[in-house]
């Protein structure tokens, strides 16, 4: 014989468990998403310095060059 409080219990325990599923899930989307942007924020940096390091060569041959030291 169907208890009708325990099939509300129960139609509240299957939407409760199917929404944390859900915010889990969605947890998951975010923390990728951050991890991603954290890298291009880091390969972005990497890149500027690359370009600083390089500019930075470059200032002190021309200075070399130029001052003949
Ligand atoms: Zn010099």
């Amino acid at each position: 014989m169907l208890c009708e409080e325990k099939g509300r219990l129960l139609d509240a325990y299957v939407t409760a468990a199917d929404h944390h599923a859900q915010a889990v899930q969605s947890r998951s989307i975010i923390a990728a998403k951050d991890i991603r942007t954290a890298f291009r924020k880091a390969l972005a940096h990497s890149e500027q310095a690359r370009q600083d390091a390089e500019e930075a060569r470059l200032a002190l041959h021309l200075h070399s060059k130029t001052h003949g030291c």
